[in-house]
């Protein structure tokens, strides 16, 4: 076995982590506080490839494996835990789309991901219909050249901002086989937004998009006809590894601030450190986020290998994000005061880390999987 990076793993996460530090970094909080994405962050990412990570050379991308996702994600995490979304939203989309559509819709929509100029965001939830995402109602009718899409989406990440989603829409009968997939052009007259004034990651505009007989073509459709559910979600067992990875992110950048804290802060005399009841909780932090860590890199490695990995992706994102929140809270609670202050950025990640406790399925949801994995599917269906 081996539990290290490779050497050119290694150059990578230095050369991400340079980037996020200074990049990235110095936006963090600010984006946060003027609730914006700024399209500068997608070009910035863009020219490090961060936008084109799974998506193949000769459209413009890095064609990086799984792991390399992740690293980078990590990495990312650590200075700006909501320009990770950005990192999950394309490697998402890119994959659904390399596996589904055609040769020439991939020469089409896959250069504009890689070179940050097509801001992408995946629509599934409804007002209705969020973890029963199978039931979902948007209406797509047909026409003589495609469609026209009816019905409102919500709480999609960069929604105020997205130039193009992936839409599941209703084509046929009830259940998920009914359902199929269109790649939307949102800036479309028909397609309205509002945005949500959320507790955390104000900065990637979470929001409702009502299509209201939004025009779609017959080469706007991803895949087969009813087809759609099955393709996207498909692509959510390696995203939910990634997500994990920049939760965790999140949380070792609050665990380094909070040991650095330990080590320089004085009361009764001594560094606060050396008390157990300071270092014990700090060590039990380290230990979980390890244990999480590898969680997630094994299910990355799992489907760079092509093994079975749901049932690894599934406990990286029940366990790692809501890990990651109690480790920032410890972080912030060992620090005091100071880290209380909207001038520190750990409680900024707190917010933040919760959103993903939600987003991209619920902890319930990813138990579900394990449970069958386990069980067997006729114990949990
Ligand atoms: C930060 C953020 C970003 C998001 N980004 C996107 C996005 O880009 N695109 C998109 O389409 N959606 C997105 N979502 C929506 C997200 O996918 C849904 O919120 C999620 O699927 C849960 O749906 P819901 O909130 O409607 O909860 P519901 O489905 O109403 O569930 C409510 C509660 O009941 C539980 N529950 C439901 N069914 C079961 C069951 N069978 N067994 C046990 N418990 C159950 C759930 O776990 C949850 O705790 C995002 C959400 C957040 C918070």
């Amino acid at each position: 076995m081996d539990y290290g990076f490779d050497e050119d793993q290694e150059a990578y996460r230095q050369t991400v982590r340079r980037f996020a530090t200074t990049v990235l970094a110095p936006h963090y909080q600010s984006d946060d506080k003027t609730a914006t994405f700024r399209r500068q962050q997608a070009r910035d990412m863009a020219a490090m490839g961060l936008t084109g990570l799974r998506i193949p050379t000769e459209h413009g991308g890095q064609e990086a494996t799984a792991v390399i996702a992740g690293i980078a994600t990590e990495e990312v995490g650590r200075a700006d835990f909501n320009a990770t979304y950005l990192i999950i939203n394309t490697a998402l989309i890119s994959d659904i789309i390399v596996r589904n559509a055609t040769p020439q819709q991939q020469a089409a929509w896959l250069p504009g991901i890689a070179s940050g100029e097509t801001v992408p965001c995946i629509c599934i939830t409804e007002p209705g219909h969020g973890t029963d995402a199978a039931s979902l109602e948007l209406k797509a009718v047909r026409t003589d050249t495609g469609w026209t899409l009816h019905g409102e989406k919500t709480s999609i990440t960069l929604g105020m901002a997205s130039d193009r989603g992936v839409v599941l829409a209703r084509t046929g009968g009830p259940g998920a086989r009914g359902v199929s997939a269109f790649w939307v052009d949102l800036h479309h007259p028909t397609v309205t937004r509002s945005a949500f004034d959320d507790l955390g990651s104000r900065a990637i505009g979470r929001a409702s998009l009502h299509f209201d007989g939004t025009p779609v073509e017959d080469g706007d459709l991803i895949g087969a006809e009813g087809g759609g559910f099955v393709s996207v979600m498909q692509g959510f067992d390696y995203s939910r590894a990634i997500i994990g990875l920049g939760c965790i992110g999140a949380a070792e950048a609050s665990l380094d601030e909070a040991l650095q804290w330990s080590r320089d802060r004085v009361a009764f005399g001594q560094p606060i450190g050396t008390f157990q009841g300071v270092a014990f909780p700090l060590a039990e932090c380290a230990t979980y986020l390890k244990g999480a860590r590898h969680i997630c890199l094994e299910a990355l490695w799992r489907k760079d290998n092509g093994l079975e990995h749901s049932a690894e992706a599934a406990m990286a994102k029940f366990w790692a994000p809501k890990l990651a929140a109690e480790v920032i809270h410890q972080c912030l609670l060992t620090i005091g005061h100071v880290a209380y202050s909207s001038e520190a950025p750990i409680g900024q990640r707190l917010r933040d880390v919760i959103g993903l406790e939600i987003g991209d399925g619920t902890a319930q949801v990813s138990k579900l999987v394990i449970s069958r994995h386990l069980l067997g599917r006729e114990f949990a269906p």
